[in-house]
């Protein structure tokens, strides 16, 4: 996985959970193969990916300009994100929850998990 950024120059991916790197892999290899078809040696622009991140439960994605079939693509794997677990990636008993003030998308055993790690982060 580590690799995978690092040909993306993706060094800020720690704002979501792993389980939805398959929404965002899809993502990064369109954008990838959009700059390959698009280049231009003269102006050398590329799309570059400003933001990876979580926001209100759902996976938000930002691009450096707006192409409307990279937007498509971004808009659904946003709304996929809604029904994927941000931890493991399940995509079954799947919820957008307020947890002690953060919204988080899981499925019911990572919330179990998620809300036991933050009782005992409280207490300490
Ligand atoms: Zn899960």
């Amino acid at each position: 996985m580590n690799e995978f950024f690092k040909y993306y120059n993706i060094n800020d991916y720690h704002s979501t959970g792993k389980g939805w790197f398959k929404l965002v892999k899809p993502i990064l290899e369109a954008v990838d193969r959009y700059n390959k078809e698009h280049y231009n040696i003269y102006t050398d622009e590329k799309i570059e990916i400003f933001d990876i991140k979580e926001k209100f439960g759902g996976l938000r994605i930002s691009l450096s300009y707006y192409v409307p079939e990279l937007e498509a693509l971004v808009s659904e794997a946003e709304e996929t994100s809604y029904k994927t677990c941000e931890e493991c990636g399940a995509e079954e008993n799947v919820s957008t929850e307020k947890i002690t003030g953060w919204y988080k998308t899981l499925c019911d055993n990572c919330r179990k998990k998620f809300e036991e790690k933050r009782k005992e982060w409280l207490k300490s």
